[in-house]
């Protein structure tokens, strides 16, 4: 067994005898054992003590740490401003850059690509990755079913018939439900990232190659079983890491070079809370594969990280510590909230009360630790809260608001009441009484005032601590219905 894969045994836990799948020449051995037992940890041991750290797992430099752990400069709402280029990332590495990177890893007798873009800027893409290929391409490793992922796998398959589509065994159900409920999330997606939305339903219209699914994987991944592509004296290895975008996700380990490319389990910022709840709208995505996954990370000791979206992290000491961290946060979210649970603490207080100490500080521009606690909740023990009998049956509480109103003697009192409320800086318990009035009253220029204000303050909060994307994005929105219903201009980007 040579170094890389001793390392990945390692990471998966494989040396007792676990699975592992690897692929030489056009032959797929599937779910080869690797049996190792007593003799191999002893071998394991000898190796490392006495001769040494095997070459992919040289000691991390000792380059400073420069950046910041808890904060990140990029937003999702920069995706769209990076064109699409090419770039040689290291020896034989390249990526186009744009919303979604996709790389392309040239090895002996053929190439492998991971990731394919976003159908709009696929074909650029291509274009782009094929003038520095060379050889045929062997296989495409598709890390999740988003669309910002595979959206230009069709395409690449158009072009390059005899290679071979590698995903995660979660990967099909994922792509089925993505596929079904297409109409559905298209709608939701819109209020955070109207422009990809359109630009991705105006090149179905152009060519079905670029609609959503369909996609037939050669090759699936189960979660104990990562894949070694052997090329000649080079390998790659495709390793199922679940849980930071959903259970499909798997990074590509290059071993000779340790590079690690994560797909969306680190992203799209680095470091970051993960995104384990999306406000856009997905099933919940779970914490503890989501450990396990960046602990796995961990140990192959990058010394880079190619993300799905943004820069190419070079640094390892910052790398090893933001993986801590990420990994870290998570978990202990995940156990405050099951303390909580156990002592009885209610879903909204576990959402007010758990936060991230400043050790485990991260930023929370993409996913929430409160929106990621519900789901977490939500996971573990489904929707009903145990607490209001109302819950059991589909008649929601905005049923009854108009007689409130009426009890109150008209929206006045109620509005003051939301007044007093934004004076107080209670911006969410001033939202809550102007919705009560909007029931009778949706069109009142007073009504529409209170809320614009509840809105502005929101997102002014907003802004000054996590500039949360999706927060953001969702009160401007509201905030342009607003405006508009008072006859406002809306200035673009205010
Ligand atoms: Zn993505």
């Amino acid at each position: 067994m040579t170094e890389s894969r001793l390392q990945t045994a390692r990471v998966w836990g494989l040396l007792g005898g676990g699975r592992c799948q690897r692929f030489r020449g056009n032959h797929l051995e599937a779910k080869n054992r690797l049996r190792v037992g007593t003799l191999g940890w002893a071998l394991v041991a000898f190796w490392v003590q006495v001769i040494g750290v095997a070459p992919s797992w040289v000691p991390p430099s000792h380059a400073e740490t420069t950046r910041a752990l808890d904060e990140v400069t990029e937003r999702a709402w920069d995706f769209g401003k990076t064109p699409v280029a090419l770039e040689q990332v290291d020896d034989g590495v390249w990526r186009t850059t744009g919303v979604t990177n996709a790389y392309l890893v040239e090895m002996p007798g053929g190439n492998v690509l991971i990731d394919t873009s976003l159908p709009h800027q696929a074909a650029r893409s291509l274009e782009l990755l094929e003038s520095v290929m060379k050889g045929p391409l062997k296989f495409i490793v598709l890390t999740h079913a988003h669309v910002d992922h595979i959206g230009g796998a069709k395409l690449w398959l158009s072009r390059h018939p005899n290679a071979k589509v590698i995903a995660h065994e979660a990967f099909p159900a994922m792509q089925h439900n993505l596929e079904e409920l297409a109409p559905y999330f298209a709608r939701r997606g819109r209020m955070a990232m109207p422009n990809l939305v359109a630009a991705g339903e105006a090149m179905r219209e152009v060519d079905p190659l670029f609609t959503y699914g369909g996609i037939e994987p050669d090759i699936l991944i189960d979660d104990d079983e990562p894949l070694t592509l052997e090329f000649g004296d080079r390998s790659l290895e495709v390793l199922p890491m679940p849980g930071g975008e959903g259970p499909d996700g798997l990074t590509v380990w290059l071993p000779d070079q340790r590079i690690l490319f994560t797909g969306d389990l680190t992203g799209p910022h680095f470091p970051a809370f993960p995104n384990l709840y999306s406000v856009r709208g997905e099933r919940y995505r779970e914490f503890l594969p989501y450990v396990r996954s960046v602990d796995r990370a961990l140990k192959l000791e990058p010394a880079v990280i190619a993300h799905g979206h943004f820069d190419v992290i070079r640094d390892e000491n910052f790398i090893r510590e933001a993986l801590m961290r990420q990994r870290d946060a998570v978990k202990f979210v995940h156990d405050q909230t099951v303390a909580g649970m156990n002592a009885g603490k209610s879903l909204p207080e576990l959402m007010s009360e758990v936060n991230l100490p400043p050790e485990l500080a991260l930023s929370q521009g993409y996913g929430t630790v409160a929106w990621s606690l519900r789901g977490l909740w939500e996971t573990y023990t489904g929707w009903f809260d145990f607490e209001s009998t109302t819950g059991l049956y589909p008649v929601p509480v905005r049923d009854v608001y108009p007689d409130l109103v009426e009890a109150a003697g008209g929206i006045e009192p109620i509005l003051t009441r939301a007044q007093a409320k934004l004076e107080a800086g209670r911006a969410v318990e001033a939202l809550h009484l102007v919705e009560v009035a909007e029931s009778v009253s949706p069109g009142s220029h007073q009504v529409l005032r209170l809320k614009r204000r509840a809105l502005e303050i929101l997102r002014e909060r907003a802004l000054a601590g996590h500039r949360n994307f999706y927060e953001v994005s969702w009160l401007d929105a509201r905030l342009g219905e607003v405006r508009a219903a008072l006859g406002e201009s809306i200035e673009p980007g205010s």
